[in-house]
C-alpha cells in the first residue's frame, strides 16, 4: 500500500454508517477510502436488526436478493410477553414498503454484504486492521488523516473526511467537536444462554425487569436490561442477575444458571449528540454524531440514514470540489430533526424499560393501551420501521 494518497472522501468506521455511505459514494462515481481499524466484521456487541427502510433501500441498490440469502430471521411484529401475557407493540404488516418485516442478522453478514457490494466498484478501497489516528490540517481546514495499517503509518488526503467510528470517536475530539449528554438511566448485561432443540421464547420478556432475547440458531443472545451503575460484574451481581431472570422468565432459570461472571459483558447505554457535526473538511454522522440507546434498536438505521442523506447531498459536489462548511450544514440539517425525535422517545422509554411491574397490579398503563387501541400498534410500526424521516436514493 502507498504510504500517502490522495481520495475524494475518506471514511473512518466500517460500522453501518462507513459502509453504507461508502457504497453509496462509490457508486456515484466518488473516489472514497473506507478504514476499519478490526480485520473482520465479526464483533458481538453489535444490533442485529434491519429495519423495513434500510430493506427498502437495498431493494433500491439491487442488493435485498443478496440481503435475503444470508442467514435472517423476519419478525412481522414485535410483541412482548408481560408475565405471560402476550400483547403486539409494533406491527409492521401495513408499512407501504416492499419488505414488511424487521429482520435479524448478525450485523458481521450485513456488513459483509455492504463491504463485498462496495467492494466490487473501482472507485471503492477498504482498508481493514487500519485504525485512523489522527487529522491532518492545511491552515484552518482538515485536509485528511493519518493511520496506522499492517504494513505501517499512512497518510491520506481527501476533499472530505467522515467519522463515522462510532460513540467512543477520537477523530472528532482531535476535532474539537465534544457531544453532549443526554441521561442514559440504564445498562445492559448481554449474555449467550444455551437452546435446547426447538426451544423458543418471546423477543421481550418484562414484568420483574426486562429481557429481549434474539435467537441465533445454536443458543440465544440475551439482553437484560439494569439500572445505569448497577453492575461490578461480583458473584453477588451475577446471583442476582439470575434470580432476576428466572423471576422474568421462569424457564430460563435452568440455562441462566451456567452463566458465569466472565461471560456476561456489560454494555453501558449513552444517549449523546453533537451541536455541530462538522467543521471545515470534516463531517461526523451515526453514532459519532449521535449516540444511540438499543430502545427500539434503531441505531443502525440511524446511521444508514444518515448515510443516504449525506451521499445525496455531498455525492455530487465530492466528484467536483472540496464541500463548504455550509455544504456539511445541510447534512446535519437533514438528520438533525429525525436524531433528536428519536432520541426523545428514547429517553421517554427509559422508566418503562426498568420497571419492575408485579402480576397482581394488572398491565401497566402504556400495555393496557396498545391492548384496548391495537391499530396503535401500525403507528409504533411506522416509528420503529421507516423512522421520522425515511431517506431514500436520488
Ligand atoms: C447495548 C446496545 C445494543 C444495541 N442494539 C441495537 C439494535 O439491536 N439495533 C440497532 O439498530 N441499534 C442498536 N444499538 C445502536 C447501534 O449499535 C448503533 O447506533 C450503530 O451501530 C451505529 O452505527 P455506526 O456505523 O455509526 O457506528 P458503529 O457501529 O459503532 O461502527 C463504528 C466502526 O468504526 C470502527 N472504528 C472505531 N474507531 C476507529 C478508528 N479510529 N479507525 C478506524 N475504524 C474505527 C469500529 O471498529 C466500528 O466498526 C445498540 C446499542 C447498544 C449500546
Amino acid at each position: 500500500m502507498d504510504a500517502r494518497f490522495d481520495t475524494d472522501c475518506v471514511i473512518a468506521g466500517g460500522g453501518p454508517a462507513g459502509l453504507m455511505l461508502g457504497l453509496l459514494l462509490a457508486r456515484a462515481g466518488v473516489n472514497v477510502t473506507v478504514l476499519e481499524k478490526h480485520a473482520d466484521f465479526l464483533r458481538d456487541f453489535r444490533g442485529d436488526t434491519i429495519h423495513p427502510s434500510t430493506q427498502e433501500l437495498l431493494g433500491e441498490l439491487g442488493l435485498l436478493d443478496a440481503f435475503l440469502a444470508r442467514p435472517h430471521a423476519d419478525m412481522p411484529r414485535i410483541g412482548i410477553s408481560w408475565h405471560g401475557t402476550e400483547l403486539t407493540l409494533a406491527d409492521f404488516t401495513h408499512l407501504p414498503t416492499r419488505r414488511r418485516v424487521m429482520s435479524f442478522m448478525p450485523q458481521w453478514d450485513f456488513l459483509d454484504l455492504l463491504a463485498d457490494a462496495a467492494s466490487a466498484l473501482p472507485s471503492f478501497r477498504l482498508l481493514r486492521s487500519t485504525r485512523a489516528d489522527t487529522l491532518i490540517r492545511d491552515g484552518g481546514r482538515i485536509v485528511g488523516v493519518r493511520a496506522t495499517g499492517p504494513e505501517g503509518d499512512v497518510e491520506i488526503r481527501a476533499r472530505l473526511v467522515v467519522d463515522a467510528s462510532g460513540r467512543d470517536s477520537e477523530l472528532r475530539a482531535a476535532a474539537g467537536l465534544t457531544p453532549v449528554g443526554v441521561a442514559a438511566a440504564m445498562d445492559v448485561l448481554w449474555f449467550r444462554l444455551s437452546k435446547a432443540p426447538g426451544e423458543s421464547y418471546p423477543f421481550i420478556q418484562a414484568g420483574a425487569g426486562m429481557i429481549i432475547t434474539i435467537d441465533r440458531g445454536d443458543f440465544f443472545q440475551i439482553a437484560h436490561v439494569i439500572p445505569a451503575g448497577s453492575w461490578t460484574g461480583s458473584e453477588d451481581d451475577v446471583a442476582r442477575m439470575r434470580r432476576r431472570v428466572a423471576a422474568i422468565s421462569p424457564r430460563m432459570a435452568g440455562p441462566v444458571a451456567d452463566v458465569g461472571p466472565d461471560a456476561v459483558h456489560l454494555l453501558r447505554v449513552r444517549l449523546e449528540r453533537l451541536r455541530r457535526w462538522h467543521v471545515d473538511g470534516m463531517l461526523c454522522i451515526g453514532d459519532a454524531a449521535h449516540a444511540m440507546s438499543p430502545a427500539g434498536g434503531v441505531g443502525i438505521n440511524l446511521a444508514i440514514q444518515d448515510a443516504v442523506a449525506t451521499a445525496r447531498i455531498l455525492g455530487p459536489i465530492l466528484r467536483d470540489r472540496m464541500p463548504t462548511t455550509r455544504d456539511l450544514r445541510r447534512v446535519q440539517r437533514r438528520r438533525e430533526w429525525p436524531m433528536r425525535v428519536t432520541q426523545a422517545v428514547q429517553r421517554a422509554l427509559q422508566r418503562p424499560l426498568l420497571a419492575t411491574t408485579d402480576a397482581a397490579t394488572g398491565l401497566p398503563l402504556p400495555l393496557r393501551v396498545v391492548r384496548d387501541h391495537p391499530r396503535l400498534t401500525r403507528i409504533t410500526g411506522r416509528f420503529i420501521g421507516l423512522g421520522a424521516r425515511p431517506e431514500h436514493l436520488a
